[in-house]
């Protein structure tokens, strides 16, 4: 499908492969900060042949270019957006929902750091327990 997402992507110069479009229409206008294994598990219904390293090189290929945001914010696993706008992230460490923060905080940076680094971004992670996982919680007594 082509999407603005296809079009910017092969824009930055990448080749769109039927593998590659098959990829990027999972991660088109994809909220919910997919990991590599969540993407693949989703490509392989239509693509049974692709590999997992297909899918893993690339997404690394994408974040290289700028074109989808690698997350670390959750400890077990790199999740992927489509969305390199400026924007911030809550996880829930009860099941690892990742919700956007769409609030753009411009933090100040201290004079001290200002001087010892060039900066060129920065990226807010809030830690919580999303209302399901509270619930659930509650229910078992905990
Ligand atoms: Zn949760
Ligand atoms: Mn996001």
């Amino acid at each position: 499908m082509i999407t603005e997402f296809t079009k910017t992507v092969s824009g930055s110069g990448v080749k769109l492969t039927p593998q590659r479009m098959a990829i990027l229409d999972c991660l088109n206008g994809n909220e919910s900060h997919p990991s590599a294994e969540e993407i693949f598990r989703h490509v392989s219904q239509t693509y049974p042949m692709m590999s997992f390293a297909t899918v893993y090189n690339t997404l690394s290929m994408l974040r290289d270019k700028g074109l989808v945001l690698e997350l670390t914010i959750d400890p077990a696993r790199k999740r992927y957006d489509p969305n390199v706008k400026l924007h911030h992230h809550v996880i829930c460490l009860g099941c690892g929902k990742i919700a956007d923060v769409h609030a753009e905080y411009e933090l100040d940076v201290p004079a001290d750091i200002a001087e010892a680094f060039v900066m060129s971004g920065n990226h807010v992670e809030f830690y919580g327990t999303c209302r399901a996982c509270g619930n659930a919680a509650q229910l078992k007594g905990e």
